[in-house]
């Protein structure tokens, strides 16, 4: 008798529970970065099997991987970019546009099916086939500009999404959340003259961290102006400096914007154990963050919350990370 109570719980469980996508596909596992790289395929074996002990990998809807045709790439890069970035994989060259991007021969691809894999989410998010999304995807994307490869980033997966939203799904205001410990720049500068995308970041201050950008004067520009939030945040800070500023930033923004999609810049290297930053947040630091910006997608966005990964390093930590992060997105 308890066990069918107990089982019927579990199904009222379930049926509580959001349909939640997990983009996850072994070939990204494919793009090779050289011995001392922190941005290592290790990453998404660390955050699958997280996700996997923590016992939420059935709850979630697995979606594997396809290329993106070029003109969703051509929304944001240019096509002379796109070309050197082939050519450069084509010619097996193992840098490409910055000494931090380095690469091997299956980059391009890659980089390819990580676009491809994200606005595949997109369109089930859209369709309501998913109520929301992890994508687990490298390589990164939000330091690449429409020109430039930086700072371990080809294609700007969140900008390239934001605009097919708007151009495929017929999306008029997209919010795009970013607490990567490194400033978007890539994402920043795509939609800064742009009032129907709005761009948070909140990262350590550019005067301690790459690539410099993100100060609080940058509003954005002409008609972008006010479209553009960034929080820096010193080194040595944590959970409440986080909190203060997200409270006083974020949430005020984004209710005025009133976005109806959320795209995260799901970034894990604020961890106070991640070596690449300064920052002190904690793991529950980290939870509290991405609960809030489920209530955002709540209250604007029909919960509509597209995630997707951006840097973290300590493999230690990334397992807990990932499994918090999708949980959260299962119970939002
Ligand atoms: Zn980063």
């Amino acid at each position: 008798m308890l066990h069918a109570l107990c089982d019927r719980f579990k199904g009222c469980e379930w049926d509580l529970m959001n349909k939640t996508g997990f983009l996850y596909d072994e070939r990204y596992q494919d793009h090779k970065t050289g011995r001392y790289h922190p941005e290592v395929p290790a990453r998404l074996a660390c955050i699958y099997q997280g996700i996997k002990d923590a016992g939420l990998l059935s709850k979630l809807i697995p979606i594997k991987a396809s290329p993106a045709d070029l003109k969703w790439i051509e929304l944001v890069h240019d096509r002379p970019y796109i070309e050197r970035f082939e050519a450069a994989c084509r010619l097996n060259e193992s840098v490409f546009d910055s000494p931090d991007n380095q690469m091997c021969a299956q980059t391009y691809e890659i980089a390819l099916l990580a676009v491809g894999g994200i606005l595949d989410v997109v369109d089930q998010v859209m369709t309501g086939k998913l109520d929301n999304a992890f994508c687990a995807v490298r390589p990164p994307g939000h330091h690449a500009e429409t020109n430039k490869a930086m700072g371990f980033c080809y294609f700007n997966n969140v900008a390239i999404a934001a605009r097919y939203l708007q151009n495929q799904q017929g999306i008029q205001r997209v919010g795009i959340i970013d607490f990567d410990v490194h400033h978007g720049n890539g994402t920043q500068h795509i939609f800064e003259g742009d009032s129907t995308v709005f761009y948070y970041s909140i990262h350590e201050h550019p005067s301690f961290a790459y690539p410099g950008t993100g100060r609080e004067f940058e509003h954005g520009k002409d008609f972008g102006y006010g479209y553009t939030k960034n929080s820096p945040v010193l080194p040595g800070q944590g959970d409440e400096d986080y909190k203060r500023l997200i409270r006083s930033d974020l949430l005020p923004a984004f209710k005025d914007f009133n976005p109806e999609v959320i795209l995260v810049s799901a970034g894990f290297d604020a961890h106070a154990d991640d070596d690449m930053s300064d920052m002190k947040l904690s793991t529950e630091g980290f939870s509290w963050i991405m609960q809030n910006i489920v209530e955002l997608a709540r209250h604007s966005s029909k919960g509509r919350v597209i995630s997707i990964l951006e840097g973290g390093y300590c493999l230690e930590r990334l397992p807990e990370l990932a499994a918090n992060h999708v949980e959260i997105l299962l119970n939002a």
